[in-house]
């Protein structure tokens, strides 16, 4: 996916490169540098695999709601949530884990969202990277990476995107727009809209729907950030110590949340070694 002759774009490389507008403050590029230009390199690699709970519980949330639509059954079924709970293996992980993925549990039990629904996809959520859609413009050309959670028709036919979220971040329209443009390829004879869910707070986002001339401009968009990453992939592989200008760092309080600030060396909360 980083490979720095082929441009490639994704939600999450949008969120890397600009921040939504409210976070310009804490946006570091150089998280970016470590996620897209570093991720090999053994330290970096260590750093990443370690999933934080809040991943976690989304990864189990999902598992969860795919688990319900094929064990159709335990959504009427009186210990349908605690057999869920098995299936996911729940009591493998920690205390607070468990609480909050139960609780989601819980939640979809009573209300089952997609129940009824004429469901087109719905993942797992561990699937890995999805298969890249070759997006080859007259004027540009990237690959576009979008993982859905969830694809299904509403009753006049309007193919409706969802994306499933648990803890207490806002939803970032921008992540809807990617799905709105991978639908375009993906499900060409279809109108489409897309939102998002959060299941632990049991709270729907608007329904998004873009017109045909902003899909266009929100490509272009994403054409430019997948040219500007590859220029930036391009540079790092031409002169590595040079990664602090291409990928520049902004320290401050939000280091102690950044899971690389152990080895980053502008971190603001790096633990510092006394000399001897
Ligand atoms: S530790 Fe701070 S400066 Fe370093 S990459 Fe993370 S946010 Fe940026």
């Amino acid at each position: 996916m980083s490979t720095p002759d082929s441009p490639f774009a994704s939600y999450h490389l949008w969120s890397l490169v600009a921040p939504v507008a409210e976070q310009q403050r804490w946006h570091c590029q150089m998280r970016r540098g470590f996620i897209k230009a570093r991720q090999h390199e053994p330290q970096v690699k260590a750093l990443l695999a370690k999933a934080t709970a809040s991943q976690r519980i989304g990864l189990l949330a999902q598992k969860g709601v795919y688990e319900f639509h094929h064990h159709r059954h335990l959504l009427k079924q009186s210990d349908g949530v605690e057999k869920i709970a098995q299936i996911l293996k729940l009591s493998n992980s920690s205390d607070e884990v468990q609480q909050r993925v139960l609780q989601i549990l819980k939640n979809y039990y009573n209300n089952p969202l997609l129940l009824g629904k004429r469901i087109i996809l719905l993942t797992r959520g561990d699937e890995g990277f999805p298969k890249p859609i070759l997006i080859d413009h007259e004027h540009y050309y990237f690959r576009l990476y979008a993982a859905m959670d969830c694809v299904f028709t509403e009753s006049d036919s309007t193919l409706h995107i969802l994306d499933f979220k648990t803890g207490k971040s806002a939803f970032d329209r921008r992540q809807a727009l990617v799905y709105l443009i991978a639908a375009r390829y993906l499900y060409p004879a279809y109108q489409a809209i897309a939102s998002f869910y959060n299941l632990e707070l049991c709270k729907k986002s608007e329904l998004i729907r873009v017109t045909k001339t902003e899909l266009d401009s929100i490509e272009f968009e994403l054409a430019n950030i997948a040219r500007k990453h590859q220029q930036d992939l391009q540079k790092y592989q031409q002169t590595n110590s040079d990664f602090s200008e291409i990928f520049p760092p902004n320290p401050g309080y939000h280091c102690r949340f950044c899971p690389f600030n152990s080895i980053c060396e502008f971190s603001v909360v790096r633990p510092r070694l006394t000399p001897i």
